[in-house]
């Protein structure tokens, strides 16, 4: 099996060791035996570039580079993956990533760049004496199968759920931890999923405890840290549905000994 990985923007979108994702996506299908490409793709590559993905990455970065990115995201780019998220290859959206896949950014200069709309948010900055938030951060995935439906009464059927399988979601303990750094405050849509709820930290505009955003199999996060190499369940979710949509059957990736992955997760949760 092979995986084509899309690293958007390495050269401009690329904070707080957010490059570490990619290697761990990359070391854990190879220590499955699984092929991996990661393909660069930047302001000078070319749209047939985006051909043949199977799993989109994407970091953060600041206001500058988010306005040359902001561009060449308009110039065609932007609506290949858009197509690609909504046939549900996985992604993974990274902060200043994150906040262009929603409708607009109100910079910290009240420039107004414009998202392209695939999650149903917006982000501004922080206003003249607001902080910016930053520090460690601490959330619980929200897995929608065991929640209510929005008129209060049933619950989603399996089939419906867009919750990661795996049964550490079902244990009150289950934690992902990263580190945020954002002047934006990001508010998502009435019928949007976040992806987490904040236990310690910000989130997504450290008023209503929400986290990130889950849309089809991607998921949009405040967290760097990098977020996979504490929290590889997210990185195996991906690594999963990427394959499951690519060769179109069910996959039950083997278990790899992440005990130095959960010391480092149990580390920090003890610090924070
Ligand atoms: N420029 C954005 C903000 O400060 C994104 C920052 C980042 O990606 N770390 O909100």
């Amino acid at each position: 099996m092979k995986l084509n990985i899309a690293w958007l923007y390495p050269d401009l979108m690329s904070t707080y060791g957010d490059r570490g994702n990619v290697i761990v996506l990359k070391k854990r299908c190879q220590w499955r035996g699984i092929d991996v490409e990661v393909k660069r793709i930047s302001v000078q590559s070319k749209l047939d570039e985006l051909q043949n993905i199977d799993l989109i990455f994407m970091g953060g970065a600041q206001d500058t580079q988010q306005e040359i990115v902001n561009k060449d995201l308009f110039s065609g780019k932007g609506e290949e993956i858009k197509k690609l998220i909504n046939n549900n290859i996985p992604a993974l959206f990274i902060c200043g990533a994150y906040q262009f896949m929603g409708k607009y950014y109100l910079t910290a200069e009240s420039k107004k760049l414009e998202g392209l709309g695939l999650f149903d948010l917006f982000t501004e900055s922080s206003k003249v004496g607001e902080k910016r938030l930053i520090g460690n951060v601490m959330i619980k995935p929200i897995c929608y199968c065991e929640e209510p439906n929005h008129n209060g009464t049933t619950k989603q059927s399996q089939s419906d759920c867009f919750s990661f399988d795996f049964a550490q979601l079902r244990n009150d303990k289950f934690e992902f931890v990263g580190f945020e750094n954002h002047g934006g405050r990001t508010y998502l849509g009435d019928k949007s999923q976040a992806f987490a709820s904040v236990i310690k930290g910000y989130g997504n505009n450290g008023e209503d405890r929400t986290e990130g955003i889950r849309y089809k199999n991607a998921i949009g996060t405040y967290l760097h840290g990098p977020i996979l190499p504490k929290n590889p369940e997210i990185a195996d979710w991906l690594i999963e549905k990427a394959l499951e949509i690519k060769y179109k059957k069910k996959i039950e990736l083997s278990k790899l000994d992440d005990s130095l992955e959960y010391k480092a997760r149990s580390n920090m949760i003890s610090r924070i």
